[in-house]
């Protein structure tokens, strides 16, 4: 079965900042000449998460305040004896590292307030997001 795979480079400014890269996956889409199957879009940073949603301004400010709030646990964190960002690793566990979005016709099919979005967790920090076109 064919695959392809793309990577998207991308500068983060803030400590969290959710960045929408719906239109670097659709372009890998493209690039892979890929019809029908899936795309998995999957960050390869352990304080980074990647989710779907809607991209309404508000909306990703409230995305901001909870992934700060997320994981505040009342607990000193371990993690953070070593490496003082316990809280950017906690919430890519909760978020989670990747998605998967069908393709179809040759583009993710999202729903109509639908976006992919990269979310950094720990920045400013240049970062990479993998993706990969399975199909036919
Ligand atoms: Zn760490």
């Amino acid at each position: 079965m064919p695959t392809h795979a793309a990577v998207i480079s991308l500068s983060t400014k803030g400590r969290i900042e959710p960045v929408d890269i719906t239109g670097d996956v659709a372009g890998a889409v493209r690039e892979s000449g890929i019809a029908d199957g899936i795309v998995c879009i999957a960050t390869p940073h352990t304080t980074t998460a990647v989710y779907v949603n809607e991209p309404e301004r508000g909306l990703l400010q409230d995305v901001v305040e909870m992934a700060g709030r997320l994981t505040e646990l009342g607990v000193p964190l371990q993690h953070n004896r070593v490496d003082r960002n316990a809280q950017a690793h906690l919430g890519g566990i909760l978020i989670g590292n990747s998605v998967t979005v069908p393709v179809r016709d040759g583009q993710p099919r999202l729903g109509t307030w639908q976006s992919i979005f990269f979310l950094e967790l720990d920045g400013p920090r240049s970062r990479r997001v993998c993706v990969t076109v399975i199909g036919g």
